[in-house]
């Protein structure tokens, strides 16, 4: 069954504006999203809408294409175009790629309105083609590229000044009356990034985008990144996600997606309960749930499935989920919906699981 969005134990989610990337709903009224951006060349279509499909068959919502060239932003409207997911164009410096972007048909740009002004100012014109496109804008404060006015002012990048820095964008924008605006504060460290989206969460009604920069490689990024988003996402802060790391971003949309369903933010398709194992296990059980994930990873229907090595918590775990074996004297008690159905011996474990599973999942009308 579908989840209750927030599931009871968070608290609501903060009451935001709403806006449309595409046919995604961004804001307090829709479901968390998880972005994430392509490592491609954006010249290069063909590599780019690959691995955009690769992402979305992932579980990406929304990606992100950097433009930093002509070249780049000639190719946005074929990707725009062919993409399963909406397409954000990632533009720094020049105006002239956003007015691109946005007559590619990209669901949205993320510009910085302070960057155009140093330069060529035509916020007024950007502003003026998004509300006429219906395109929002994502404003991305880094702490790497904080505005030298505030570091002068705060001496380095504190949440109090990314917040500021988020605001004062926003601000260039709202003083041509557009607000279709999304934000994001980033810094590597969870601490800072917390408090910096807790404090613009208490100053605007914008819809924010989570993210903790630079946050590493594969392991040190996802552990940063669930737990900053775990505590803003308890508090109802954050309205789509982007998990950074220095990983392929396949990597990146799994983790996003794993944080979604941990928190019950997003329906749980496979959840697997394994045991640590310990001086009492009777099977190999990081073996087992490996070989158990393995054969179940993709299948459409929820599923709890409880891998225990012995019989101290196994058979009540097993008995919660939907599929489960506790071991033991080499044998395994299946259990499905609570009930033993069978006991086989250890080397017919997953084949059995897996046969249960299909079972289920035919049962459910997905098989
Ligand atoms: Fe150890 Fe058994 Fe608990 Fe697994 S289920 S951790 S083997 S006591």
């Amino acid at each position: 069954a579908t989840p209750a969005f927030p599931p009871p134990a968070l608290a609501a989610r903060r009451s935001t504006r709403q806006l449309k990337v595409g046919p995604v709903g961004v804001g307090s009224a829709h479901p968390v999203s998880v972005q994430s951006m392509t490592t491609t060349l954006t010249a290069d279509v063909n590599a780019t809408l690959q691995q955009i499909a690769q992402l979305t068959a992932a579980g990406c919502d929304i990606v992100r294409v950097a433009c930093p060239s002509a070249d780049d932003a000639e190719a946005l409207p074929a990707i725009a175009g062919k993409s399963q997911i909406p397409v954000i164009a990632d533009i720094h410096f020049q105006p002239k790629y956003v007015f691109a972007a946005i007559d590619a048909g990209c669901a949205a740009v993320r510009v910085n309105p302070g960057n155009i002004r140093k330069f060529d100012d035509q916020v007024k014109e950007i502003a003026k083609a998004a509300r006429d496109r219906g395109t929002p804008i994502r404003i991305g404060v880094n702490a790497g590229s904080l505005d030298a006015r505030l570091l002068k002012k705060y001496g380095k990048a504190t949440p109090e000044a990314l917040a500021e820095s988020a605001l004062w964008e926003a601000g260039l924008f709202a003083e041509h009356g557009f607000h279709d605006l999304k934000i994001s504060v980033k810094h590597n460290d969870p601490v800072v990034m917390i408090r910096a989206y807790e404090i613009l969460a208490e100053q605007c009604d914008y819809p924010l985008h989570l993210g903790v920069t630079e946050a590493g490689p594969a392991f040190q990024g996802t552990v940063k990144s669930a737990v900053a988003f775990g505590a803003l996402l308890r508090q109802g802060i954050g309205d789509t996600i982007r998990v950074s790391l220095s990983a392929p971003p396949v990597e990146e949309v799994k983790v996003g997606v794993q944080i979604l369903q941990s928190l019950g933010l997003r329906p749980r398709k496979l959840e697997i309960v394994s045991c640590p194992s310990c001086g009492r296990a009777q099977v190999d059980v990081y073996k087992l749930a490996e070989q158990v994930t393995a054969a179940l990873e993709g299948m459409e229907i929820p599923l709890r499935v409880a891998v225990m090595g012995c019989v101290v918590n196994g058979p009540g775990e097993a008995r919660e989920a939907d599929l489960g074996v506790a071991s033991g004297n080499g044998k395994g008690q299946i259990f499905v919906r609570g009930e033993v159905v069978k006991t086989v011996p250890e080397r017919l474990i997953v084949e059995t699981l897996i046969e249960e599973a299909l079972r289920l999942a035919e049962e459910s009308g997905a098989g």
